[in-house]
């Protein structure tokens, strides 16, 4: 008899493939074959990244399916990628699957899909394939998404997602409208509202809205539901939704070496220059793979981490800032010398687990939120959109192992704040301490016996009794 094969889709972005690839290297480490499937776009950046499309194990390939959209064309455009994957993926999926198993003995016995591409499920669910749906985000965040039709009962929000109020009458009802759904959970606005602040034109809005309800079905259609984060950060979120299990953090649970499912190539030699640096010293400086900066912000960061006068070790993507490639501060390079190293990408896990770094100044997209935390270092906030602004509000208000940046004029961090907050942190012993006890609780969960190890052991049985 053959092996048990799933078939992994992720949502086409960094965020995504990164901890659906974390998952699948713990699957084909239990023997699980895996075809791992991404746009041609990514797919073509994954294997630059890591040179070929069989992991060492030859359990895991890396197939790959086109987006529909052009070559030259913006994938960043997140309302006209998504309908461009609404448009063709279902057809190349099921292409792709009868293709797999016209070609391989080990026909695909489950597909494993991210919510954020809920397609992926209906597919498998028509062609009678068991379903396992991945949340890579946190917890409150799903429940957020699922809670549409309540917020649409309570006049929150229309049946567009909008604020009512301010469409009829231009005095919009949400301005004052700061909630939690429980004293565990963060303090959020209505305009953090996923749909409303990841783009700014109402037309991709009204598709972002459509897209996540009909992405929210899975939670319900999916044979299982797993997420990646852990009771120990969210036992509220997880009460919500008993349905879906803890296997979180998986970039704890998981060593991934070279196929980490990268876009960009890293850049080793921040590990030797950390090694040179002082325990507890380097600032580290990271916006994950979607942020963009305008020139003054970037120049002003520059400025902030220079007149620290710590080492930091600073991820400047090639397309971090807008339009032009960025300009650093005339003298910036020479002035900071040794004391500051810039990368265009970095081995993130292994940086954020150097004995060498004291703070995260960080985006807080989810990964980079567990990947810290997962290594008790504490934060300093900079959110810019998505979910960044609860997992701020989870970072400072809930766990407190971290600080926020306050935005001046035209909302510009400055170079005082940026600073002024480095120093607080610094002798903030508290926020030190509790970031320690947060990764303390975190690894034990998916150590041996824990919470999100129990939670893997069933995702395992899942994948296997689904087969024989
Ligand atoms: N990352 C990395 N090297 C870098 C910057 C980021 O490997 O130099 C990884 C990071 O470890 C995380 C992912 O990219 O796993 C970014 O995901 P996140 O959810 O934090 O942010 P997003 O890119 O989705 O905004």
């Amino acid at each position: 008899m053959g092996k048990p094969h799933v078939l992994v889709v992720p949502y086409p972005a960094q965020g995504h493939v990164i901890p659906l690839m974390e998952l699948s290297r713990h699957l084909a480490k239990q023997g699980i074959k895996i075809s791992f499937v991404n746009t041609e776009f990514n797919h073509k950046r994954v294997i630059h990244a890591f040179g070929k499309n069989v992991d060492d194990s030859g359990l895991l390939q890396l197939l790959s399916v086109p987006d529909g959209l052009e070559d030259g064309e913006d994938r960043n455009q997140i309302g006209k990628l998504t309908e461009s994957l609404c448009q063709v993926m279902p057809r190349q999926l099921k292409d792709l699957i009868h293709m797999v198993n016209a070609s391989d003995d080990d026909k695909i016995s489950c597909v494993l899909a991210d919510i954020n591409l809920g397609l992926a499920l209906d597919v498998a669910a028509e062609l009678g394939i068991p379903t396992v749906a991945l949340w890579p985000a946190s917890m409150f965040q799903l429940v957020l998404n699922l809670s549409i039709p309540k917020h649409i009962a309570e006049g929150l929000i229309d049946e567009n997602g909008k604020d009512p109020v301010l469409l009829l009458s231009g005095t919009p009802l949400m301005k004052d409208k700061m909630f939690r759904l429980s004293p565990t959970t963060p303090c959020i606005h209505p305009t953090n509202f996923l749909w409303l602040n990841i783009d700014a034109f109402p037309s991709t809005q009204k598709i972002l809205f459509d897209f996540l309800r009909r992405n929210n079905r899975a939670v319900e259609t999916a044979d299982w539901v797993l997420c990646n984060s852990c009771l120990e950060l969210e036992p509220e979120g997880f009460n919500l939704v008993p349905k879906v299990l803890p296997i979180g953090p998986l970039s704890a649970a998981n060593r991934l070496g070279n196929l980490s499912g990268n876009f960009w190539l890293e850049d080793p030699t921040c590990m030797q220059w950390l090694d040179q640096q002082p325990p507890g010293s380097v600032i580290y400086v990271a916006f994950g793979s979607f942020t963009v900066f305008d020139q003054i912000q970037f120049q002003e960061l520059a400025l902030g981490l220079e007149l620290t006068n710590r080492p930091f070790l600073w991820v400047v993507r090639e397309d971090i800032t807008k339009g032009r490639r960025h300009v650093y501060p005339q003298g910036f390079v020479e002035r900071v010398g040794n004391g500051g190293k810039m990368v265009s990408w970095a081995p993130q896990g292994a940086v954020l687990e150097h004995p060498s770094i004291a703070c995260f100044i960080s985006h807080c997209g989810w990964n980079s939120t567990l990947e810290g935390i997962s290594n008790g270092v504490p934060f300093l906030c900079w959110p810019y959109f998505a979910d960044q602004f609860l997992n701020e509000s989870y970072i400072c208000d809930i766990w407190k192992v971290g600080l926020k940046f306050e935005r001046g004029e035209r909302g510009i961090i400055g170079k005082e704040e940026i600073k002024s907050k480095v120093e607080q942190l610094a002798g903030d012993d508290n926020i030190r301490t509790r970031a320690v006890e947060l990764k303390q609780r975190v690894i034990k969960t998916v150590g041996e016996g824990g919470n999100s190890d129990k939670g893997h052991l069933d995702v395992w049985g899942v994948f296997i009794s689904n087969y024989f």
